[in-house]
């Protein structure tokens, strides 16, 4: 016998012993069924002890290993610890988010095969006499065009109900399995122009070696042609590829796209919106080493790849990459931890890289690739700036705006006004001179509360009245942002009333289907405006859309988060890149209180590496990431002075720790958060920051531990979320 000691999904910094036979395959990475508590539970070995008379007193026996699936591999297993250390969160915990939920089920289903199928002479005579094409059909033609294509991306490319299509077809004698001929080759290469070659060229001579890339190329650059060479290139040499791609990015454009480039390659996408059952599929075919391309989203840096060659981010900047619950994990940083530990490039690709890779590519740990032109001319769009402080808005509208919209009716093009809506805490400004309500103990701006009409700083705790006058000029203006936009969309109704509105966020769009159908009414030309928010800016094109106008982008501009411009530049370059084709120029009015903000200069010139550079600067002046390293304790409890009371008693248990230990680290005073009451609970948060990663690490290892052997108030809960993405 032996003691096999296993990661639980609990919340519990420990493992937990059970005494297991030694057979054949016994190994780590075995996932087993323990019995827990009057039930039972499923983990994963992760070490394996020999057994004393001692452990056969006192332990039970697992009840079932899961032999049928290959275990973890040991780099796996690695990146969990690492995940499970550096975000201070129990491994078995870790290693649940990792894997997909119905793990357990489908390691019992039957291996299924992804044969290589072609269209046979009977499917395409069938075809080529059909009046309507059935789905049996509609296989047999999509292979008959683009050649023997994997069962796997057939199915990927196909509509609903395409298994038993694919079934009916080969039953019929229309397809037929061909061999494999062992190559996985792309189709349709395109020739590259001089700056795509040159990044293939220099990133598949690092294949078999760690480097980073940072990929900077404008929207519509090539950067995915690149990436799918690439894939191409490390596909040749046996190896499978990691492509990860933000929530929304994950599209079935996408899917098409590599699958139609890589007809014989098995492929997998992996997203949370899938059928427990089909994601735990491609997560048993990856692990057995059957799948060559995994395409998905965040959790999908924990596919396990037992031979992985190269890993890709597109739009490496995106938040989505990071997780705001449970394990709050960065995909993105894993990704880069993934490839150095495994000793294989990662590409890193963008047209507006997060300030953090950029300044890893300043300092020279990431290579940097540039792609300065689209790969099929076309102007960029002219940027006019409205300057609201002059004139009446009409519900967040201006004149200007009203009238570019109705220009746009008359000569039949399409306009999208884009809504700046993101919960960001509001500020106190004063227009006339600028002024911002900033902390006078760190470089924070402090946040306006309603509710108790107070200034207070997110960062470090300190409380201000409102000023009724602007403490600079004196001016009676001074105002938060947000005002005015609510009826924004019936106010367009309103003065267009035969227009087509179309409005998409995420309350109006929630699944793939009704994005699927919000396109195609789209690109039908069936939208006349669309009012939108973020959802809207990312890689889509929109064929006739010629003015985008951007509606309450200010309070993005003085936040009190720091990364807000960093998100506004990032979403305006976006939704900028959709307006405008060769024939058919691009326009984006933007309306602001603030015309002279260098944000929107940089922006009228596309010019990102100066944005980068001027936030940099400010962010080293003030401290902040990526010159600081963040770590947020936040707590929630039924009554605000719980949750800071506990917050103040877990700041001077930190407190002990830097003092003994000299650390270096700086602890702010517990805040209560802008938006206090969230599900009946409220909730404040305490901020700890530090000038390196492995100080902060060395300070959370044993605060953390002390925090999991606190008693603890029965309806409090606290999460630690290191590297936060908003303060
Ligand atoms: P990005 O990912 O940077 O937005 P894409 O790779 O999607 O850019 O390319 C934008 C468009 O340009 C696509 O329609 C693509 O097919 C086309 N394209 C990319 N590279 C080339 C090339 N070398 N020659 C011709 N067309 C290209
Ligand atoms: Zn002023
Ligand atoms: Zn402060």
């Amino acid at each position: 016998m032996r003691v096999a000691r296993i990661a639980l999904p609990l919340p519990k910094p420990r493992l937990f012993d059970y005494l297991v036979e030694d057979r054949d395959g016994l190994s780590v990475g075995l996932c087993a069924r323990v019995p827990f508590g009057p039930g039972e539970k499923t983990g994963v070995i992760v070490a394996l002890d020999p057994a004393d008379a001692m452990s056969h007193d006192k332990l039970k026996p697992l009840r079932e290993l899961l032999i049928d699936v290959p275990p973890l591999p040991g780099p796996w297993l690695a990146m969990a610890e690492f995940a499970a250390r550096y975000y201070q969160h129990p491994l078995g915990e870790v290693i649940a988010t990792a894997l997909p939920p119905g793990l357990k089920r489908a390691v019992r289903l039957p291996r299924e095969d992804d044969p290589l199928l072609a269209a046979t002479a009977e499917g395409r005579a069938a075809l080529a006499a059909a009046k309507k094409l059935t789905r049996a059909l509609a296989a047999v033609s999509l292979v008959s065009s683009a050649g023997p294509m994997r069962r796997s991306a057939m199915l990927e490319q196909l509509d609903e109900g395409a298994a038993t299509g694919l079934r009916d077809a080969r039953n019929k004698g229309w397809l037929e399995v061909v061999a494999v001929s062992g190559d996985v080759a792309m189709l349709d290469a395109m020739a590259l122009n001089p700056q795509q070659a040159a990044a293939v060229a220099a990133m598949s001579a690092s294949l078999g070696r760690f480097e980073s890339f940072l990929l900077h190329g404008i929207t519509g650059s090539g950067k995915t042609e690149v990436y799918l060479q690439l894939i191409a290139a490390t596909l040749g040499q046996g190896k499978s590829a990691l492509m990860l791609v933000p929530e929304i990015g994950l599209t079935p454009q996408l899917l098409e796209r590599v699958a139609g480039r890589f007809p014989g390659a098995r492929l997998v996408s992996l997203h949370s919106g899938l059928a427990d059952g089909a994601r735990s599929r491609g997560f048993v075919q990856a692990l057995r080493g059957e799948v060559d391309i995994v395409l998905g989203t965040r959790l999908s840096v924990f596919a396990p790849l037992p031979n992985l060659g190269l890993i890709v981010v597109d739009e490496e900047h995106d938040a989505s990459f990071k997780q705001q619950e449970g394990l709050r994990y960065s995909a993105r940083d894993m990704a880069v931890w993934r490839a150095r530990n495994e000793g294989i490039p990662i590409v890193l690709g963008s047209a507006t890289p997060s300030l953090e890779s950029w300044l890893h590519a300043d300092a020279g740990r990431y290579t940097r690739l540039s792609l300065t032109q689209r790969a099929v001319a076309e102007a960029p769009p002219s940027v006019r700036l409205i300057d609201t402080r002059r004139i009446k808005l009409d519900q967040g509208l201006s004149p200007h705006l009203v009238e570019a919209l109705r220009e746009r009716l008359e000569r039949r093009e399409q306009s999208l006004v884009f809504l700046n809506r993101r919960g960001y805490a509001p500020v106190i400004t004063c227009p006339t001179c600028n002024w911002v309500s900033a902390c006078k103990h760190c470089s924070a701006n402090m946040v306006f509360h309603q509710a108790d009409a107070i200034l207070r700083c997110h960062h470090c705790g300190a409380e201000e009245r409102v000023p009724r006058t602007c403490p600079d000029c004196g001016s009676h203006d001074v105002h938060a942002f947000g005002r005015g936009t609510q009826r924004l969309e019936e106010r367009l109704g309103e003065y267009f009333p035969t227009a087509r509105i179309l409005r998409v966020d995420r309350d109006s769009v929630k699944t793939p289907a009704q994005w699927a159908a919000v396109r195609s009414q789209i690109d039908s030309g069936e939208v006349d405006i669309l009012i939108g928010t973020q959802m809207l800016a990312k890689g889509h094109d929109f064929p006739r859309l010629t003015l985008v106008g951007i509606v309450g982008s200010d309070a993005s501009l003085y936040s009190s988060d720091y990364r807000a411009p960093e998100r506004l530049f990032q979403q305006l370059m976006q939704v900028a890149g959709r307006a405008g084709r060769a024939e058919l120029p691009g326009e984006v009015l933007i309306q602001t209180e603030f015309v002279d903000h260098p944000l929107f200069r940089h922006l009228a010139s596309q010019d990102f590496p100066g944005f980068a550079a001027m936030q940099l600067g400010e962010r080293k002046q003030a401290g902040f990431p990526p010159y600081s390293y963040h770590a947020v304790l936040r707590a929630e409890a039924p009554e605000l002075k719980e949750a800071v009371e506990f917050l103040r008693i877990t700041r001077m248990a930190a407190q002990m720790i830097t003092t003994e230990t000299s650390l270096p680290v700086r602890l702010f005073d517990p805040v209560p958060m802008r938006l206090v009451r969230r599900a009946r609970l409220e909730r404040a948060q305490l901020v700890i920051e530090a000038d390196s990663r492995a100080m902060l690490q060395t300070l959370l290892t044993s605060w953390v531990m002390g925090l999991h052997a606190m008693r603890l108030p029965r309806d409090l809960r606290w999460h630690l979320d290191v590297d936060p993405g908003d303060l």
